[in-house]
């Protein structure tokens, strides 16, 4: 395909000039400035094996990861509405061959259930997420999915942010998605190699490769300008499928002034009959894993990494320390999942695929403030408008933080007032104790200001 140049991918795979130590450190000296790197130098440093330049490249990615995002890791829980499919990705359950997942369709009213679980939790951004299906996921059933989940209030407490996960969209059904007021449109490639996506997807509309890789071009042009790539790492070479990210991600940026807002590494999990998942043909280790999102943080710094609750907690861990900025927690990936869990449905045979963290938002919240990171339930930049290029003039230069730290701040104090167990209320009452002692002048008075407003029992406060 035009733009995604596989011939230039693989010479710079094969180019043994890259695997030179002295490079790769000269790059990594590059990378300080946090304006981003070209395919090459990308190429140089996913090929760095040496222990002592491994530790050296985490380490940066972390640097720069704190210029940008500071120590803010924002959370968020997909809501999946149905697991119907027309399409046969040899690595979902959701597949239309698998005979063996139990089908299932939410009705507008057990989405609204689902939600209220999720607000009922303390989330405030949901990730809709659906099979291809024109009939079970039409336009109409998300739009009015979305306005029922928007209309939610419980004390204040709300939904506030939107993002979909969907199939690609027409031009036209791209602008009736802008219009239900969603905030960022996500959709993977899975992957850039176009003889494995033929493979993997031997069926249905996702069999157009193509289709799939203008989906963001179509999403743009019809003035949704946050939006977010990935690929589903395990189907081929890891190098080959970060190169080709970075590629998607600077081909986007150069064409409409706007790279993504986020980037998502999903890493193939077994799933219930789905071949390429039981088996992945190039599953990835974890170190390697470890350098794609470091590499993917020096490459574009500004982009939201997103990290899923695929992973186990131990690893979660590991990749926040590189670059990693935004979470789900307290997932579930079966339709009706949320609700049910309480009432033991055995969500196994609706699921998409196994999940390695199983912990609830209060756990994780807990988990993440003991290691130093500022849970953050910030929804407030689509909200005031920075979206797009707004949004990425911002982040590129850094400047984000001064909005996002009082925003931060202000949302994770509601959480702990309004929802957190009374050990992580302790914890983290603490922790922004002492985040507040770090801040001075006109950011930490806004800060203060705004915690004090939540604390009076103001909700939704933010810059
Ligand atoms: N059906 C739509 C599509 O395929 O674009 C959107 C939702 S799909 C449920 C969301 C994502 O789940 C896919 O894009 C894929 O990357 C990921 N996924 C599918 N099977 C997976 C597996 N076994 N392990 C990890 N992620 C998986
Ligand atoms: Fe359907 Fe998406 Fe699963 Fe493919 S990845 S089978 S399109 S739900």
């Amino acid at each position: 395909m035009e733009f995604i140049n596989e011939s230039y991918i693989n010479s710079l795979l094969e180019d043994e000039k890259l695997n030179h130590i002295n490079l790769q450190r000269e790059i990594l000296l590059k990378a300080s400035d946090a304006k981003g790197l070209t395919l090459r130098e990308s190429a140089a440093l996913l090929n760095i094996s040496d222990p002592e330049l491994l530790d050296e490249l985490f380490h940066k990615a972390k640097e720069v990861k704190e210029k940008i995002y500071g120590n803010r890791l924002v959370l968020f829980a997909p809501l999946y509405v149905t697991n119907l499919c027309v399409n046969n990705c040899l690595y979902c359950a959701f597949r239309k061959d698998n005979k063996e997942l139990k089908r299932r369709t939410l009705t507008v009213d057990e989405i609204e259930e689902e939600a209220r679980y999720l607000v009922l939790t303390g989330q405030k951004r949901i990730l809709l997420v659906a099979g291809e299906h024109p009939k079970k996921a039409s336009m109409e059933f998300i739009g009015e999915a979305i306005s029922r989940i928007y209309s939610i209030n419980i004390n204040g407490n709300n939904i506030r942010r939107l993002n979909v996960n969907t199939a690609p969209l027409t031009l036209n059904d791209f602008k009736l998605l802008k219009s239900f007021g969603i905030g960022t449109y996500q959709c993977f490639q899975e992957t850039y190699h176009y003889k494995t996506y033929k493979e993997m997807h031997p069926s249905g509309p996702k069999s157009d490769f193509a289709w799939r890789l203008y989906a963001m071009d179509r999403a743009l042009q019809a003035g949704i300008d946050d939006v977010g790539i990935g690929a589903l790492f395990g189907l081929t070479d890891y190098r080959f499928e970060t190169l080709a990210l970075l590629m998607h991600a600077a081909d986007l940026d150069y064409k409409y002034g706007i790279g993504p807002h986020t980037i998502s590494i999903p890493r193939l999990e077994p799933a219930l009959n789905a071949p390429a998942a039981i088996n992945p043909p190039h599953a990835v280790d974890d170190l390697s894993f470890k350098k794609i999102v470091a590499v993917i943080r020096l490459s574009v710094p500004y982009t939201g990494i997103i990290l899923s609750t695929r992973e186990r907690p131990e690893l979660r861990r590991e990749l926040f320390e590189v670059g990693v900025s935004q979470i789900s927690a307290g997932s579930r990936t079966a339709p009706g999942a949320y609700k049910e869990s309480q009432e033991s449905l055995d969500e196994h045979e609706l699921e998409q695929f196994q999940l390695g963290d199983h912990r609830s938002l209060d756990e994780v919240v807990k988990d993440i403030t003991s290691l130093g990171y500022m849970p953050s339930f910030c929804t407030a930049c689509y909200r005031s408008n920075r979206t797009g290029d707004r949004f990425m003039e911002l982040a590129k230069t850094g400047n984000i933080g001064k909005i996002c730290v009082p925003n931060a701040m202000a949302t994770f104090e509601e959480y702990l007032n309004d929802f957190a167990s009374e050990e992580t209320r302790m914890i983290g009452k603490h922790f922004i104790d002492n985040e507040l002692r770090k801040l001075s002048g006109a950011t930490k008075r806004r800060t203060e200001e705004m915690i004090q407003k939540v604390d009076a029992g103001e909700r939704d406060v933010y810059l």
